[in-house]
């Protein structure tokens, strides 16, 4: 029987995960509608309230978010630091301001994601390592 993921309405034929009552596609779909839908105090400390703005891209060039793979995502509130990069062809060219990202909605819904975005105080502000505690 058929039933669509209770957090990205995507169609699970299929197998899927339940949990507390509810259906999802997956076991991240499950975390994710469990997890914060917040910053947690750690990151907005770190970061000002100016988003990305709308980004864009056609054929490629515009502003597109990259993430920064070296960065571990935040241990309590799962958001990841992204950076916005000007691209041409696809290519990054031009470095433009470091975020931390919250994605809200799994990217297999190709281009319905949702995320908030807030920017770094400074810019390549150093991997939390020692803030972890506490
Ligand atoms: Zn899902
Ligand atoms: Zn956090």
């Amino acid at each position: 029987m058929m039933h669509s993921c209770a957090w990205c309405g995507q169609l699970v034929v299929a197998g899927g995960v339940e949990q507390n009552g509810k259906r999802y596609c997956s076991a991240n779909c499950a975390r994710l509608s469990t997890a914060p839908s917040q910053f947690c105090p750690d990151c907005i400390a770190t970061t000002t309230d100016k988003s990305t703005g709308n980004l864009g891209r056609l054929n490629g060039i515009g502003v597109a978010l990259i993430r920064k793979g070296s960065v571990p995502p935040c241990p309590k509130c799962q958001s990841v630091v992204s950076r916005t990069w000007f691209t041409f062809l696809y290519i990054p060219l031009i470095p433009m301001g470091t975020y931390r990202v919250l994605y809200r909605v799994q990217q297999r819904l190709a281009g319905r994601s949702t995320f908030f975005a807030r920017k770094l105080k400074r810019a390549e502000a150093k991997p939390a390592q020692s803030a972890a505690a506490g």
